[in-house]
């Protein structure tokens, strides 16, 4: 019996342990992506699976300034987005990051409201996405080794109402798998990965992208 209930203290313990890590890299990487400005005026949200069983995700908080983040504002919930951790509320995007979790059993998910990203999905939204291919940048995405693939990012239409976004989202994530992120028109990005870190670089690569493909479309002449 006392065995038992060490080895679930220690658990416990570990849960805890990872809960902290993963918050301490949600804050740094939230910290990072203000400074390029993709999450100003506290917009966008970032996630990392914390627990598979019992599940629970580490995300910000809604309504926090990103630039000014602390462990304290990642908050945890479980899979239907009931608060298991912390004192503040989940965003109302959540449902977007449980969705891309679940569906596509991604480990951590990013959203960011860059200038370009918004540009660009105002401008292409009646093509349905983008489509980006001939620069190196592409390899930062996983799976990708060659500069000549071809990456489409959809084009979502914005909604606040969630729950009619993740619908079009799993038609979306049906007819184009391996995607590596999409975009809501006039809003922003959202990527995943299968870490903290993988999906952190797909921000970098996919933002990156989405400039250079903006100056190239919309602003050289
Ligand atoms: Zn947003």
């Amino acid at each position: 019996m006392t065995r038992a209930k060490l080895t679930l203290e220690e658990q416990e313990h570990t849960s805890r342990g990872k809960f902290k890590e993963l918050s301490r890299k949600i804050v740094d990487t939230s910290s990072a992506f203000y400074r390029r400005g993709w999450l100003y005026a506290t917009s966008g949200n970032l996630s990392a699976v914390a627990e598979e069983t019992p599940f629970r995700l580490a995300i910000t908080a809604s309504g926090v300034d990103k630039g000014s983040l602390t462990a304290s504002h990642v908050i945890g919930i479980d899979e239907y987005g009931a608060i298991l951790d912390g004192q503040f509320r989940p965003s109302s995007e959540t449902l977007i990051h449980l969705m891309i979790v679940k569906k596509l059993g991604a480990k951590s998910v990013m959203h960011t409201h860059s200038i370009w990203g918004t540009l660009l999905s105002e401008k292409f939204s009646g093509n349905g996405g983008i489509e980006i291919s001939g620069y190196e940048m592409l390899k930062g995405l996983r799976g990708v080794g060659s500069h000549q693939n071809s990456e489409w990012i959809p084009i979502l239409e914005n909604s606040q109402d969630m729950k009619q976004i993740c619908t079009e989202l799993a038609g979306v994530f049906s007819r184009n798998p391996g995607i590596h992120g999409f975009l809501l028109r006039g809003h922003g990005l959202y990527t995943w990965g299968d870490s903290i870190e993988d999906a952190k670089r797909h921000v970098e690569a996919l933002e990156f992208l989405l400039e250079v493909y903006g100056r190239l479309k919309l602003v050289a002449t």
